[in-house]
Formats: C-alpha cells, sequence, structure tokens
C-alpha cells in the first residue's frame, strides 16, 4: 500500500497502543474502567469520573450519532487539499450519554449532515500498519441496511 504524501499519522504511546491496536484490525477499542465501568476517551492514565487508575479496553458497536460537527472548504496543507470540502465530527457513542470521539465524517454530502444523525466506524487504512477510524452515515455502504 502506498501512503499519500503528507499523510498524518498517529504517534502511540504506551497509553494509546492498544486503542491502534484495535483500529489496525478494524475494532474500535475503548478504556473502560473497572472502578465505575464507565468507557473514556481518550485514554488517559485515571478515570475522569473516578479517578481510578483500574481500566482494561473493550470492543464497543461503533455506533453512534453526529453531536456537532464543522465542514473544512479550504486548506492549506497539499494532503487535506485533495479532501476538502471535508467533515470534522463530534460522535457522541451509542455506549454512553457524554461519550465522544471527534472524527471525519465520510461518505457523505456535508449539506446533508444534520445533528443526532446515526453513524458508524469505518477504517481507513492508510499504510501496511496505520488504520484510521472514520464515521460514515449508518448503512450507507451499498448492499448494507442500517
Ligand atoms: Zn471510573
Amino acid at each position: 500500500m502506498e501512503m499519500l504524501p503528507g499523510q498524518p499519522l498517529p504517534v502511540p504511546t504506551v497509553l494509546t497502543q492498544p486503542f491502534w491496536d484495535g483500529c489496525r484490525e478494524h475494532r474500535l477499542s475503548l478504556q473502560r474502567c473497572l472502578g465505575c465501568r464507565r468507557f473514556r476517551f481518550y485514554p488517559t492514565a485515571a478515570c475522569p469520573h473516578c479517578a481510578s487508575p483500574d481500566s482494561r479496553w473493550e470492543e464497543v458497536s461503533g455506533q453512534g450519532t453526529v453531536y456537532s460537527w464543522i465542514v473544512a472548504r479550504k486548506t492549506y496543507d497539499p494532503y487535506w487539499r485533495n479532501r476538502v470540502p471535508y467533515v470534522c465530527a463530534i460522535v457522541e457513542l451509542r455506549e454512553q450519554e457524554g461519550l465522544f470521539m471527534p472524527g471525519l465524517l465520510v461518505d457523505v454530502d456535508p449539506s446533508e449532515v444534520r445533528a443526532e444523525m446515526p453513524v458508524e466506524v469505518v477504517f481507513e487504512d492508510v499504510s501496511e500498519t496505520v488504520s484510521l477510524p472514520r464515521w460514515r452515515p449508518r448503512g450507507a455502504a451499498a448492499g448494507r441496511s442500517g
């Protein structure tokens, strides 16, 4: 697989490596607190809700709804120039109220994005070792039902 020039890539840390490992396997995995059982994103050493340092990684549904979004129409970056207009969304995951993830919303006309639009995660393989999570309207793929 040939990477596009200027492709932004994650720089995993000890804390975030399990998240990126999951993405590589096309699984969305999040930290879940062993104290209060709440999921969290982004990865942190301690739970932002109860401060417990104990957590484990659990796969989540990859389904949610659009909470907010912006449409980027101009860019000075050569990599993103080929993608405008693009939609950057904040998605609230189905698992938990207030559990948000940012990401590109793909396979959608920017004018058709709506608050609470059902979306699902998809993974873009940007290199042999890196896959990035994206969001698309649920049921957007041909032959799939929502
Ligand atoms: Zn907790």
